[in-house]
């Protein structure tokens, strides 16, 4: 069975302007010149910007959105469709982040929606799962994110349209991190119910940790059993840090 193919994701989250696009060329001249990397390269910047990363982005450099509506165009106001993102050149959209799900009440239920959306639209959509501190300090973390899992997979997903990334919501943008052994605990939770959905083909499907993933830390976490890549946040605004944490998936 094929292995994964590992990614390293930025989510740009409300951050950045025109002008930051000169860090998606720096991005690309770092890819261009150093060793090759065995990971794809997703830059996830807000909507506003989504077009002109798409015409500048090399082919190195998959261009993703944040999130969509879960219909195809109709009368909703100030939302995106997931048909807009691909005619603005992604080819991946972000559902289910935590912030999505906590600012916006988003269910599971909702993300499996918006999820059948970037598929209905030819698109890979990297469903997003984790728990809270609390739920953790309560030993729930599996169950957790095997709930959200189960939840947030349409019917549409297949084993080479879906992305997942396991997020701990304590540790988005807050500095901690959980241990390996915690991290290899729920990425090889994900992956058995990965292989009792999809079958062997299960095994071929990246499973990205996300959480306060920064060069320093990149390394350790990519090592671990049925991690397939990051999700990253603060670190994939500067082109050097992000390049820095694609070093994980380069030769030393
Ligand atoms: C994220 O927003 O998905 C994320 C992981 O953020 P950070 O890397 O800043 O913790």
């Amino acid at each position: 069975m094929s292995q994964p193919k590992p990614m390293v994701a930025g989510n740009w989250k409300m951050n950045g302007l025109k002008a930051s696009v000169s860090e998606l060329s720096a991005l690309s001249k770092m890819l261009e010149t150093s060793a090759a990397a065995s990971c794809d390269v997703l830059v996830c910047p807000p909507f506003t910007m989504l077009a002109s990363f798409s015409d500048q982005a090399d082919a190195e450099i998959f261009i993703g959105a944040q999130d969509c509506h879960s219909a195809a165009s109709g009368a909703h106001t100030g939302d995106i469709s997931a048909e807009m993102i691909a005619d603005a050149g992604a080819t991946h959209i972000i559902v289910g982040h935590s912030e999505r799900r906590a600012d916006h009440d988003e269910t599971s239920t909702q993300v499996a929606q918006k999820a059948a959306a970037a598929h209905r639209a030819g698109l890979t959509a990297i469903v997003c799962v984790g728990e809270t501190e609390q739920e953790r300090d309560e030993g729930k973390t599996v169950s957790i994110v095997l709930s959200q899992l189960a939840d947030s997979l349409p019917p549409s997903s297949t084993a080479s349209n879906i992305v997942i990334a396991y997020e701990p919501v304590w540790a988005i943008g807050t500095g901690r991190t959980p241990t390996t052994q915690d991290v290899a605990e729920v990425h090889a939770a994900l992956r058995s119910a990965l292989i009792d959905r999809f079958s062997e083909a299960g095994s071929s499907i990246a499973i990205l940790y996300g959480g306060s993933v920064k060069p320093s830390n990149a390394h350790e976490l990519m090592a671990v059993d049925n991690v397939n890549g990051a999700l990253v946040g603060g670190a994939s605004l500067k082109a050097t840090d992000f390049n820095g944490i694609i070093d994980a998936y380069r030769d030393a």
